[in-house]
């Protein structure tokens, strides 16, 4: 496969849906392979546990670092160290590895990052869940050279790192170069390219549905006019919905009829 997914979680069942609909067929075709581990394969102990009372106490468990650690090193091919402490952090990391942990309180994962994220070989992605995992888990793992990343998807918290995973890989894997049947569609889409601006309103047939007409101009057949329209209409919605996306332009990628907007 062109590239290989690891996904580590308490409920691996829940990545059954991964074989459903697109990624499924990308999965058979060779396109990318997606297995998900159980990370109660690597404990010691009769009950299988995960986790454990947060030090300094307050609310709920954390997850271990042993457990993680004998998983992750199993996935990523690495010889446990004794002492982290004395590990030099490398300039630069493995670059076609990349080690995720999803986490409500880190940077926001973006289109992005899921474009860079589509060129890589290996993703692994390590599903926290209760109070979220022990902090020297990514620490360790920067330390010995891998590119660990976490992303939150959004200002919300969920139970599990499950429904964050999913979300990820789904908006990694379709930029994948032979993934969708029309590349068109993936270069044209919101929080696409440099410059990026929600994507404007779609209309299909017929041209009036209930009384509700579509843009007349849409009609037209004229590609200048259509494209022109197109862009106004997705400038207007931006600047209403997401005037942080305008603010974040770069004011010379707005041509002039743009800027008398
Ligand atoms: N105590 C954490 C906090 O307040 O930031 C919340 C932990 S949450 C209940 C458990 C796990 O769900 C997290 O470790 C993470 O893997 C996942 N998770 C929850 N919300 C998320 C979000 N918005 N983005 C990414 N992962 C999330």
């Amino acid at each position: 496969a062109t590239m290989d997914i690891d996904i580590v979680s308490v409920f691996p069942d829940y990545f059954e849906v991964l074989n459903l609909s697109l990624l499924g067929k990308a999965q058979h075709k060779g396109l990318v392979q997606v297995e998900a581990h159980d990370l109660r394969n690597w404990t010691h102990d009769v009950h299988h546990s995960v986790d454990d009372t947060p030090v300094g106490g307050g609310a709920g468990m954390v997850m271990k670092p042993e457990v993680w650690a004998e998983c992750l090193d199993d996935l990523l091919h690495l010889a446990p160290v004794e002492d982290a402490s004395t590990l030099e952090k490398p300039e630069t990391p493995n670059e076609e590895t990349v080690l995720i942990f999803p986490n409500p309180s880190a940077p926001l994962f973006t289109q992005a990052d899921a474009t860079e994220l589509a060129g890589k070989k290996h993703l692994v992605f390590g599903c926290g869940r209760y109070e979220g995992y022990d902090a020297r888990i990514p620490e360790y793992y920067r330390l010995q050279g891998v590119d660990v990343r976490e992303y939150s998807i959004g200002d919300y918290v969920l139970n599990g790192g499950e429904v964050a995973v999913s979300a990820m890989i789904e908006a990694i894997t379709r930029l994948m170069p032979g993934f969708m049947g029309n590349h068109e569609s993936i270069v044209e889409e919101s929080y696409t390219g440099e410059n990026a601006l929600l994507e404007h309103y779609q209309y299909t047939k017929p041209a009036t549905w209930r009384g509700l007409a579509v843009p007349e101009v849409l009609l037209s057949g004229d590609h200048g006019k259509v494209d022109r329209f197109r862009r106004d209409e997705a400038l207007a919605k931006t600047t209403r919905i997401r005037p942080d996306l305008i603010e974040a332009l770069d004011c010379h990628a707005l041509d002039k009829k743009d800027r008398k907007e």
